[in-house]
């Protein structure tokens, strides 16, 4: 039988942003304490958690004196080196595990997983070197993106290619790395399924989540996906089938494309709670956070369902907060919206960031109560 970590246990973070804040909110509701790791101080994630260290993730002795300290390991982003979890291991569980992590950290790796297990992907290939970019663009045709193969998110490290003619200085501009030339998708849709699966091997899923990207970031998110039942069962089977083939403990995020002739194809992995499923903390049973600490503590997983037909997500960035801060008092009038904030408290001006949540009646509704109370930040 899975040893339960219970209540007043702690649970280990590795990073500290506003994932592992969530996360921390809904461990210390549920009675766990929380230490969390990262480089930076008044975090995010520190800000609420019990204890906040603050060192590298090079730093393996700090690594090591953080495991010894906690019962479960897990992480808020996919870039932490390999290394760091290898030395944890050892002392402590990390789940999601680290063969896991290894899969969703590399972009060239994770597309090989997923063509290799016949999942749809857009076609690509991977190239380590300027003659290979050269090929792979040739093969693929135009338009087409490269992607750096390492460390890439919310579209850094990409690059749209128009003309072959782009490809030396594309890959002057990502610094001659290995990368992945993928056909550039005409896009219908951009929808994700959150799945998780427990120590023992239940897995639970949420309706799949629409999402809208503004450069390259997501900037609203619905639920439920308007997509045809057939895709969001498929969408459904390969989220499982994933989170069954790496034997995954934790809650995992499945990005999706639907292009315009009606197909499905899987985008990429996040190997962790995601931006799209934020509105879970208001708007599901069970938030993704709450279901990550269910997961890596050896506990039942909990219900998936929404408290309302419809919820809606809008993200709240940087930009609002460029000419002095926005207007809360506006934005708190739409009762019924719930609001989450994000940033350092010192300095006052710094990096801020946050995100709304409304449920509605239908996706338009919700979506509407959103977007009208972030307008009103500016007012
Ligand atoms: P990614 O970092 O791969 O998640 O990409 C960020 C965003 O860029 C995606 O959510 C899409 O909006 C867009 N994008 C990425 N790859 C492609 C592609 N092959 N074709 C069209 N749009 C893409």
């Amino acid at each position: 039988m899975t040893r339960v970590i219970p209540p007043g246990a702690a649970l280990g973070v590795l990073g500290s942003g506003q994932l592992g804040r969530m996360f921390a909110i809904a461990a210390r509701r549920m009675g766990y304490r929380v230490h969390t790791f990262s480089p930076e101080e008044d975090t995010p994630t520190g800000q609420v958690a019990d204890v906040e260290v603050v060192a590298d993730y090079d730093d393996l002795e700090a690594l090591r004196a953080f495991a010894r300290h906690v019962d479960v390991v897990t992480f808020e982003f996919e870039n932490v080196p390999i290394d760091a979890i290898e030395a944890i291991e050892v002392l402590a569980p990390v789940r999601p595990c680290g063969a896991a992590l290894h899969t969703a950290q590399q972009r060239a790796r994770e597309k090989q997983f997923f063509a290799d297990r016949g999942f749809p992907t857009a076609p690509f290939f991977r190239a380590a070197s300027l003659d290979e970019l050269w090929d792979a663009v040739a093969r693929i045709g135009t338009p087409a993106v490269i992607k750096t193969a390492a460390f890439g998110y919310d579209g850094k490290g990409q690059h749209k290619v128009t003309t072959p003619a782009d490809v030396e200085h594309i890959w002057t501009a990502i610094g001659h790395q290995e990368a992945v030339v993928e056909k550039f998708v005409s896009l219908q849709a951009e929808t994700s399924v959150i799945g998780v699966r427990g120590v023992d091997g239940q897995i639970a899923q949420y309706q799949p989540f629409e999402n809208r990207h503004r450069d390259h970031i997501l900037d609203v998110t619905t639920t439920p996906a308007a997509m045809a039942p057939a895709l969001a069962t498929r969408a459904a089977e390969i989220t499982r089938a994933i989170l069954e083939e790496l034997q995954y403990v934790g809650v995992l995020c499945v990005e999706f494309f639907i292009d315009t002739e009606g197909e499905l194809l899987v985008n990429e992995l996040a190997p962790r709670p995601h931006n799209s499923g934020h509105l879970t903390f208001d708007a599901a049973v069970t938030s993704q956070f709450e279901q990550q600490v269910r997961a890596i503590c050896g506990l039942p997983l909990g219900s998936t369902k929404l408290l309302a037909t419809a919820a809606a997500m809008a993200n709240l960035l940087g930009e609002l907060w460029k000419d002095g801060d926005p207007n809360w008092a506006a934005a708190s009038r739409f009762d019924d919206v719930k609001l989450h904030l994000y940033g350092k408290t010192q300095p006052r001006r710094s990096r801020k960031m946050g995100h709304m949540t409304a449920m509605g009646r239908n996706v338009d509704e919700a979506l509407d109560r959103v977007i009208s109370a972030r307008d009103a930040l500016l007012i």
